[in-house]
C-alpha cells in the first residue's frame, strides 16, 4: 500500500511533504558562552527542558532545536547548514573565516585577543616581535595582524594552557583571550598589544529558506527587545511643578515623560525611562533640582 502524501511506490498523490519549518540553534555546550546563552535564550520567551547530559533539546513555545556542541565546532556546523542558528565568540568566528554569518552582535562574553610578554623582557612596539616565537591557539588572527603590521614571527598553535609557554620555554610571547587580566599577572606575564576585540554574536546559515528566515526575524526582534530593555531603566519620581522644565530635560524618555498631579498641590510624579549608563549622572541632577523619592526599576522587554 502506498503512503499517502509519500510520493513514493507510484504516481505522486499530492504535493510533496514540506519540511515542517524550525531552525537549529547550536550553543557551547560547556564553557564561558553557555549559561548567557541558554538565559538569551529563556529572556526571549522560549522555553525548553534543559539537562546537561543531553546534545540537544527542543523548545516547548517556538520551532527552535537547541543543539550543544563544543564553541570551535559552531562556525563549520553553521557554514554547513547541519545547524541553522549559532552562539559563538567573534574570536572564534573570526579564526575559522566566518565573519560573513554574523547577523547580530549579543553584546556578553565581551573579551580581546592580546599579545603578551614576559614582564621583565623589553617591549617598545610589535616590531620587537620580528623573528620571535609567538605561542597561541589563533593562529590565523594573530597572523593576519602580525602581517598588518608587517612582522614574520613563528606561531606555535597550541589549544590550550597557552599563558605557561613562555615559562617552559616554547615561545618568548603568547596572544590569548584576556578579560581581567589576571592570569597574565598570574603567569608573570604583561598584555602589550590589543590584537582583536570580541563579545558574543548569533551567526545564520546562508541558505534558510524563507520561513527560517522570518523566524529569524522573530528571534532577533526579541533579542533586540531584551539587550534593550537590560541597557535601560524605569524611573519614577517626585518633582515641584517649577522644576518640571529641568526634570524634562534630564528626562526626555522614549516619546516625553509621563507627568501626573500629585494629591500635594505643587507637586507631579515623573515616570520616565534613563539608560544605564548615564543613570548616576541623571539622578544628582535631578535631586539638585528639588526630585525626591526617586525609584527606579527594572524593566523586561522593551519595544521600540
Ligand atoms: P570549548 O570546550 O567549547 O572548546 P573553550 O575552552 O574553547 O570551550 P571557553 O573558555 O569556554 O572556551 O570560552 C568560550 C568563549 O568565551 C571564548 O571563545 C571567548 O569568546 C569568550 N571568553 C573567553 N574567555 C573569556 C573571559 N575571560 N571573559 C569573557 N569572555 C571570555
Ligand atoms: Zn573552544
Amino acid at each position: 500500500m502506498q503512503a499517502v502524501g509519500s510520493g513514493l511506490g507510484g504516481a505522486p498523490t499530492g504535493p510533496p511533504l514540506t519540511k515542517f519549518s524550525m531552525l537549529r540553534l547550536a550553543i557551547q555546550k560547556s564553557g564561558r558562552l553557555s549559561e548567557d546563552s541558554l538565559q538569551l535564550i529563556r529572556e526571549c520567551g522560549i522555553s525548553f527542558l534543559s539537562s546537561s547530559y543531553k546534545l540537544k533539546t527542543e523548545a516547548t513555545n517556538f520551532p527552535l532545536e537547541i543543539l550543544f556542541l563544543r564553541d570551535d565546532d559552531i562556525p563549520g556546523y553553521v557554514q554547513d547548514g547541519v545547524a541553522d542558528l549559532g552562539i559563538v565568540g567573534q574570536n572564534v568566528l573570526e579564526e575559522a573565516d566566518g565573519a560573513h554569518l554574523q547577523v547580530e552582535a549579543l553584546g556578553f562574553s565581551k573579551c580581546r585577543l592580546s599579545l603578551a610578554v614576559p614582564r621583565g623582557d623589553a617591549y617598545e612596539s610589535v616590531a620587537t616581535l620580528q623573528g620571535k616565537n609567538i605561542a597561541t591557539s589563533y593562529p590565523n588572527l594573530l597572523g593576519r595582524y602580525l602581517a598588518a603590521h608587517g612582522v614574520q614571527a613563528q606561531l606555535h598553535t597550541i589549544s590550550g594552557s597557552v599563558e605557561i609557554a613562555p615559562s617552559i620555554g616554547l615561545a618568548e610571547a603568547i596572544c590569548d583571550i584576556v578579560s581581567s587580566g589576571s592570569t597574565l599577572l598570574g603567569n608573570g606575564l604583561r598584555e602589550v598589544e590589543t590584537v582583536f576585540r570580541s563579545e558574543a554574536v548569533l551567526i545564520a546559515q546562508p541558505h534558510l529558506s524563507a520561513e527560517q528566515q522570518d523566524l529569524l526575524d522573530q528571534l532577533q526582534f526579541r533579542m533586540q527587545a531584551v539587550r534593550r530593555a537590560k541597557r535601560s531603566k524605569y524611573i519614577i519620581l517626585n518633582a515641584p511643578v517649577g522644576a518640571l522644565d529641568e526634570v524634562r530635560r534630564l528626562l526626555p524618555g522614549i516619546k516625553s515623560p509621563t507627568v501626573t498631579p500629585l494629591a500635594e498641590a505643587g507637586w507631579v510624579s515623573v515616570q520616565s525611562v534613563v539608560q544605564e549608563d548615564d543613570f548616576w549622572h541623571i539622578t544628582s541632577q535631578l535631586k539638585a533640582v528639588g526630585a525626591e523619592g526617586i525609584l527606579v526599576l527594572p524593566i523586561e522587554k522593551m519595544i521600540a
